[in-house]
């Protein structure tokens, strides 16, 4: 058996671009993907905007096709779900009871969307897969009323995009205001405003008692006691990392695959994690990490690749964190961390014209994170700034200043 395999478990955007990137740094073993869903690997942003709207093709999602594997010389191994890993002879099992060695194993199975509470008949969905998409599509076209629940970035997301097909929307959520997790209460009422001004009608600071009815008919309890009509119900409340198949490998499992800087699991030298499934000891902020976001899945395939081809010279993953997002005419970047403990400071800068910067710092001296909305330059100068470490005073000028020269009718930071 060839032992210098690359084995990569998982074929979204993770382990395809560390696949890509394996390549391009020129490495010549053999590379094996799996994927345990039978299509063509997609990418999954699209999947609650362009492509649930029905302007985006399933070719516009592929992320790599058969001809690209190819001529790549990526061995993609489609509808093959692998059960096991055996760290003692560097093997994985498949679900079929084939067993294939490797050199270097990756694991990308990123997550699962949590499943809803409430059951999941016909016509409650969930939003994570291609299918899920495809079907969540369907019973929007029909029209009528979706109730979301969550509020995070898949129901926000989907009740924008329902409400640009023409749907009454509702959104509901324990939290006080859309995105708080990650963008905090302030911001998030920004959020509020948002939904609220497109026609969203909103229950925040509420939960959810129960679901009941069918496809058409659906009531929606919630636990101050009002009833929600619904057509369909889309179940949005967080992801649930897929480690379960390595809870016999001996590797160290907490709430995904716990790695070093280098994203080596943790004893295991030969074996490393990217994307959703990896939590890794960030040198940034000196803890363990795991972010379920595309940017991080890209980048970190990047370091893994490397530190496979250049094992004498590996980088630490160290990333300034971006995420983004689209609402309506909302394009909203994320760099660094926003999502801060009570008692931050957090500062909108440059509020005109449907755009603005809001600036996180947990002290006012330190430069944490900034949300940007339809503000390009706002966003090159904070993610350099968050790169370089700049003090917040520094990028808090910088930003007001940028805001006057383009707006100077604009009161700058507020
Ligand atoms: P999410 O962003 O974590 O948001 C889930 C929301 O549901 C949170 O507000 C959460 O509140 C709320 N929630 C939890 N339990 C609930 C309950 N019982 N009833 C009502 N609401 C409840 O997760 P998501 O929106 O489901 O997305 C899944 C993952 O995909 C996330 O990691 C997300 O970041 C990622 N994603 C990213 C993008 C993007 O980057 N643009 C787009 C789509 C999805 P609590 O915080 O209090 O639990």
């Amino acid at each position: 058996m060839n032992r210098e395999a690359v084995v990569i478990v998982g074929a979204s955007v993770g382990g395809v671009r560390t696949a890509q990137a394996l390549r391009a740094a020129d490495y010549r073993g053999r590379i094996v993907l799996f994927s345990d869903e039978p299509v063509t690997p997609y990418d999954k942003p699209p999947l609650s905007k362009g492509f649930l709207a029905g302007g985006v093709t399933a070719d516009d999602v592929t992320l790599l096709g058969h001809a690209d594997a190819d001529r790549l010389g990526i061995e993609m191994r489609l509808g093959c779900r692998v059960t096991e890993l055996h760290l003692a002879h560097n093997e994985v099992k498949l679900k079929s009871g084939e067993r294939l060695a490797f050199r270097h194993l990756v694991i990308a199975t990123g997550a699962r969307a949590r499943p809803s509470p409430w059951g999941q008949p016909d016509g409650v969905h969930l939003l994570r897969t291609l299918d899920d998409s495809k079907r969540l599509r369907a019973d929007l076209e029909r029209g009528g009323r979706l109730v979301v629940i969550g509020g995070g970035f898949i129901g926000a997301e989907t009740a924008a995009t329902a409400r640009s097909m023409g749907l009454t929307v509702t959104l509901v959520d324990p939290c006080r205001v859309p995105m708080e997790r990650v963008l905090g209460p302030e911001i998030g009422e920004r959020f509020l405003q948002l939904h609220e001004s497109k026609g969203v009608t909103t229950y925040f600071g509420i939960g959810v008692g129960g679901i009941d009815g069918h496809r058409g008919r659906f009531r929606v309890e919630l636990t101050n006691g009002r009833i929600l009509h619904a057509d369909c119900i889309v179940v949005g409340i967080g992801a649930i990392p897929n480690d379960e198949w390595l809870a016999s490998s001996g590797l160290h499992i907490d709430n995904g695959v716990i790695c070093d800087k280098y994203l080596r699991a943790v004893d295991a030298p030969d074996v490393f994690a990217v994307g959703d499934v990896c939590r890794w000891q960030n040198p940034r902020h000196d803890r363990l990490t795991r972010i379920e976001h595309w940017t991080n899945a890209v980048d970190q395939a990047a370091a893994v690749a490397h530190n496979i081809t250049q094992p004498s010279d590996p980088v630490a993953y160290d990333p300034v964190e971006y995420v983004w997002s689209d609402q309506y005419d909302w394009k909203i970047r994320i760099a660094g961390v926003a999502c801060l403990a009570d008692g931050r400071h957090v500062e909108v800068i440059g509020d005109n014209a449907g755009r603005f910067a809001g600036l996180y710092s947990p002290d006012g001296r330190t430069f944490a994170g900034i949300v940007v909305v339809n503000w390009p330059r706002a966003l090159i100068a904070g993610r350099k700034a968050l790169t370089e470490r700049t003090p917040y005073p520094v990028i808090r000028r910088a930003l007001a200043q940028l805001a006057e020269a383009r707006y100077p009718t604009a009161t700058g930071a507020r």
